[in-house]
């Protein structure tokens, strides 16, 4: 989103174009999934705290809903585009529809910097957030969450709002709620379980024990978090994460070969998942470049912090012993690093099938919301791995039955969908 020239929306469309091929899809079916259904652009006049009034960009993008409610999140950001929540809108159609849950694909935004705005003045910019499309979205036509910037909080006044408006309680509107006031249990752990389930399905198919093996993970948020939990208990070792620094502005790997200890090092990690440098010296792990997690010797790497991590240049030091890449962030391969993990045989689990378990888990919110009744943990994240395994085991079926990338096959499999509940439906 920062960079000027860079358009994720072309980028998501180029990506649709090559599957359409693969698909032999015919021109209406094309021109219509690669365009949003429909899109509000739409003013919200805001009074400040200093009795002025400010007037912001808000949109709200619905791809596809042919599969269901639309389902996708709210930014809050200074350089945000009605392209970029576009292709947003994009990727959430294909995401719902590769772990085949039945709904559409969403997106909205606003053009503002939160840092620069106090609580009351949020409140009321997500409250005209809310009045401005009151009447388009809603727990049978368009569900929001959080994205980038927004929180829990962001999600209860705009759910407040449109309670207000509605003249009734409906929970099912948005998610992302904190447990007890609608949110899910199980949804901070749903992104980096979800990713390890695929993984241990791939290490299935691959016949290798997960105690035989061995990773490396970029970043230490909540996805990272999660993931480094779950496959230490299935037995595997963690050697190395990394971390942005806030204070010294770049990034650092911390390693111990003997394997890392989640625990000790959650005990010296920020809220913003920032280690302690000093504080890990002191326990006995090395401090590397920020860039180190892509080298080290072993089987398995999880970038789960940025985009276009995994570019031309970093590629090559992928070493020769990794055998599975599980994208748990979104987008952090770039298409020229792509095309040589395909050229190596690595096994790639791409991102919106990887990192899939966050929107199945805000699904199952919505589900509870509607129905007003919680599940337990166990039963969350019981059906997550259902749901988890059931679309990994689709995708490299018909990746090995067709000879397709991991990728392309996700792809494929989403998209097919999308076309087949348009067609069935009689749009194209
Ligand atoms: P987070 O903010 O909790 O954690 C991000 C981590 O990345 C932090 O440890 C941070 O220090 C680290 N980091 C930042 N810059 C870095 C750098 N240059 N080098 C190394 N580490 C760096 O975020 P998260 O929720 O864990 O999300 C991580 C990725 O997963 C993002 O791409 C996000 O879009 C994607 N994702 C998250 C979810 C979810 O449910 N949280 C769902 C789907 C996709």
């Amino acid at each position: 989103m920062s960079a000027t020239n860079y358009n994720a929306f072309e980028t998501a469309q180029k990506q649709f174009d090559a599957v359409a091929e693969i698909l032999e899809l015919d021109g209406a079916t094309r021109d219509l999934l690669r365009n949003p259904l429909r899109e509000y652009h739409f003013s919200i006049p805001v009074t400040m705290d200093d009795g002025t009034v400010k007037v912001f960009r808000g949109f709200r993008v619905l791809h596809n809903d042919a599969r269901g409610p639309g389902k996708g999140g709210i930014r809050f950001h200074p350089q945000e585009t009605i392209d970029t929540v576009r292709a947003l809108a994009m990727w959430m159609t294909w995401k719902c529809a590769v772990v085949d849950i039945p709904l559409g694909g969403g997106k909205g935004g606003v053009i503002c910097d939160p840092h620069n705005l106090s609580a009351r003045e949020q409140e009321r910019l997500c409250r005209g957030w809310v009045r401005q499309v009151s009447k388009n979205v809603g727990p049978l036509a368009d569900v929001p969450a959080p994205d980038v910037m927004t929180n829990a909080q962001h999600m209860l006044w705009m759910l407040d709002e449109f309670e207000t408006l509605h003249g009734a309680k409906y929970p099912g509107f948005i998610t992302g709620k904190p447990v007890g006031m609608g949110g899910s249990l199980g949804r901070t752990e749903a992104t980096g379980y979800g990713v390890i389930f695929t993984v241990r399905e791939a290490l299935k198919e691959m016949g290798i024990r997960p105690e035989d093996t061995v990773a490396a993970v970029q970043g230490f948020g909540n996805v990272s978090q999660y993931a480094v939990q779950l496959y230490s208990q299935l037995g595997g070792k963690v050697t190395t994460v990394s971390c942005w620094d806030q204070a010294d502005r770049k990034s650092y790997a911390f390693r111990k070969k003997e394997g890392i200890d989640l625990k000790e090092l959650q005990g010296i990690t920020d809220r913003f998942g920032g280690i302690e440098r000093n504080k890990a010296m002191e326990l006995g792990y090395e401090v590397l470049p920020g860039d180190a997690w892509i080298e080290q010797d072993v089987d398995i790497l999880i970038p789960a912090a940025l985009e276009n991590e995994i570019n031309a240049e970093s590629v090559k030091r992928i070493s020769d012993r990794v055998k599975i890449i599980a994208e748990g962030a979104n987008g952090p391969t770039t298409p020229e690093a792509d095309e040589v993990i395909r050229e190596r045989g690595i096994f790639m689990i791409p991102d919106f099938l990887a990192n899939a378990g966050g929107v199945t888990c805000s699904y199952f919110e919505q589900v509870q919301s509607n129905m007003n009744y919680y599940w337990e943990k166990d039963e969350v994240l019981g059906k997550l791995d259902s749901r988890m395994t059931a679309a990994f085991i689709a995708v490299s079926e018909l990746s090995r039955k067709k000879k397709l990338y991991m990728r392309d096959a996700a792809y494929v499999i989403a998209i097919d969908r999308v076309v087949q509940a348009c067609k069935n439906r009689g749009w194209v």
